[in-house]
């Protein structure tokens, strides 16, 4: 592990107009982690993930990626420094093939060799995807439609991978294969930050975790001790 923070969030504050929607959150991932964010409705999880990776301009505070500052760096530049998302609902090209939307997660990299490498790894990760490779990716299931997006992901090269609800509607075994395909990728040494509904399954496969409510950080900490606290397990997990 590397000593200073892949990714620092610094007293990071959010607004939609009058709406505030995070109020200064600092938060950290080191190098390799897989730390999952969680809280309930509206508690301003998709809004933090948007000013990590650009779409959403901060109204103060900081977002430090490898050390450095991102203001007014785009979503496109971010992905080119290996700080890739994928966002809620998939974002998915349905009438592109399956093919097609891996490549265009590939758009920034001039490597052939490398992308046709990756793209066989993607296909062998998820077969299903392989067999349908020349389909349209609208006749694809919810969760298939979900592991295209995180194939499509992984041919950016991704070193921060931020997810945003990835077990979203899915299927219950869908669910199951959604956090071992997560897990398996941060053992392959991707940084994860996962925004999860699921805090259960979200704390399970997490090093950490951060729990908010009304735009502020409540809870942090391993993510064993959050499974074990009767506050969580109230307030979270349905116990
Ligand atoms: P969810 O799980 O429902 O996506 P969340 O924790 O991701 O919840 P956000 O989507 O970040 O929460 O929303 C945080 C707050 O900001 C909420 O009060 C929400 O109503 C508000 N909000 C989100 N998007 C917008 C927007 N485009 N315009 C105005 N307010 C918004």
């Amino acid at each position: 592990m590397s000593a200073s923070p892949l990714l620092e969030l610094r007293q990071l504050s959010v607004a939609y107009g009058g709406i505030q929607a995070v109020k200064g959150l600092n938060l950290h991932l080191n190098q390799g982690e897989l730390v999952s964010l969680i809280g309930a409705n509206g508690a301003g999880k998709t809004t933090t993930l948007k000013a990590i990776c650009g779409l959403l301009e901060p109204q103060s505070g900081e977002v430090l990626y490898q050390g450095k500052g991102l203001k007014g760096q785009g979503a496109w530049d971010l992905v080119a420094q290996g700080l890739v998302m994928v966002p809620e609902g998939r974002g998915i090209f349905t009438r592109m093939t399956i093919d097609e939307n891996l490549s265009m997660g590939a758009y920034l990299r001039r490597d052939a060799a490398g992308i046709q490498a990756d793209t066989e790894a993607v296909y062998q990760r998820f077969p299903r995807l392989k067999e349908r490779r020349r389909q349209l990716a609208g006749t694809l299931s919810g969760g298939e439609q979900q592991m295209l997006a995180m194939g499509r992901a992984l041919l950016a090269r991704p070193k921060l991978l931020l997810l945003d609800e990835p077990s979203m509607g899915l299927a219950p075994i869908m669910v199951d294969k959604i956090f071992e395909v997560i897990a398996d990728i941060a053992d392959q040494g991707v940084t994860v930050l996962l925004v999860e509904q699921n805090a259960h399954r979200a704390l399970e496969i997490a090093h950490r975790a951060y729990v908010m409510d009304s735009g502020e950080l409540v809870l942090e900490g391993p993510a064993q001790n959050l499974l074990n606290d009767p506050q969580v397990q109230a307030a979270y997990l349905g116990l």
